[in-house]
């Protein structure tokens, strides 16, 4: 079968024949791949960073964001029937640490865990994958159109239920599930994770902020005033003068990757306020910050600053769970984050193009 491979560290992204996989135990499941979302994981490795082929390999199929469709199950498996959307989620456990014997691999501490396209196993960007039930996700039919979102999705339900629980744990007042609602959030990037994020502060009632540096007039501003999102244009406004021109943010969302404006934002934030990170930047540059002001501040205000990469089952559910809802309440929106759908013959293209008005991009099989 074909499948689209690199060689870590030097990119050279090739359509590969491989053999195709098939179920070797009980609890396992075969999927026809439909259409796999291409993130800027997949571009840096197609680029010759961040990457590790499996032990003994020299090459690496790449994707990590799929959608597929059943074709064959193990006997023991009772989730799924033929037919039915489904997807495997990124993250295998090191099977040593006790985050990952209880099923949080994405709290792995020994770093030994694997990720299917990205760290040590093949991924999803080939005509079938095979992987155990554990790690499957059903996909109703219903969200088939957006369903190839669930695992960006899932990185942000993560980031965000992180923060919400540390919040409502830490702060008197309201629950969890309400405690997000009437607050003030910023969304940082206007990329897929944060207008994901941007549909899921909305679901739980936040006041929307987005920052990036595209035109007003532009279609990712568009989607967020669609969810009645305020665009900050970051051209013309600093970060440091958020606070003064919007308001302090309880709550912010960063999916830049750009480490200069990742602390530069810790000046946005009110009192007690969380701040989630999800960008991964990458290189070596130095950058200079108003160290001091930003420390000072964090411990006077009593801030959090946290970190958040991968995802849990429980994490895989609920976006499932929100793209179901978003597609209900703004269904127009939430598909417009899908901007070019590209034949696996032009991956190339695929990696390698992009216009400044793309959102995501997916290889359809
Ligand atoms: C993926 C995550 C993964 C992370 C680090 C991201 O692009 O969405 O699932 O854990 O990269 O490798």
């Amino acid at each position: 079968m074909k499948a689209i491979a690199i060689t870590p560290g030097k990119g050279d992204a090739r359509l590969i024949d491989i053999n195709e996989p098939s179920i070797s135990s009980d609890n396992e499941v075969k999927l026809k791949v439909v259409e796999v979302g291409i993130c800027g994981t997949d571009r840096e490795e197609a680029e010759g960073g961040r990457a590790d082929a499996p032990a003994g390999e020299s090459r690496l199929v790449i994707g990590h964001e799929m959608l597929g469709t059943v074709v064959e199950t193990g006997s023991k498996v009772k989730s799924v029937r033929s037919g039915d959307y489904a997807l495997f989620m990124v993250r295998r456990p090191c099977g040593k640490c006790e985050p990952c014997r209880v099923g949080r691999s994405d709290l792995c501490t020994t770093g030994d865990y694997t990720e299917r396209g990205i760290k040590g196993r093949h991924g999803f960007q080939s005509e079938f994958v095979v992987d155990s039930e554990e790690y499957l996700i059903r996909v109703p039919g219903e969200i088939a159109e957006t369903g190839v979102l669930t695992e960006p999705m899932s990185v942000v339900e993560k980031a965000i239920d992180e923060a919400v629980i540390l919040q409502s744990a830490r702060l008197p007042g309201k629950e969890k599930k309400d405690w997000l609602r009437g607050r003030r959030a910023l969304v940082a990037g206007l990329g897929p994770i944060g207008l994901l994020a941007a549909f899921i502060l909305k679901l739980q009632g936040a006041e929307i902020f987005g920052l990036d540096i595209v035109d007003e007039s532009s279609p990712r501003p568009g989607i967020l005033r669609e969810l009645g999102g305020e665009y900050i244009n970051g051209n013309k406004v600093n970060a440091t003068d958020i606070d003064d021109k919007y308001g302090m943010m309880d709550f912010i969302v960063e999916a830049t990757g750009v480490p200069k404006l990742e602390f530069q934002l810790i000046d946005a934030l009110g009192i007690n306020g969380i701040y989630v990170l999800t960008g991964i930047p990458s290189g070596e540059r130095m950058v200079s910050i108003a160290g001091a002001a930003l420390v000072s501040q964090l411990v006077l205000m009593n801030q959090l600053m946290l970190g958040s990469v991968n995802a849990s089952k429980v994490h895989y559910e609920k976006a499932v769970e929100d793209l179901r809802a978003s597609s209900e309440k703004y269904g127009q929106s939430l598909r417009k984050l899908i901007t070019s759908r590209i034949h696996v013959q032009d991956f190339y293209r695929a990696l390698t193009e992009h216009t400044p008005d793309e959102i995501k991009t997916v290889i359809t099989w």
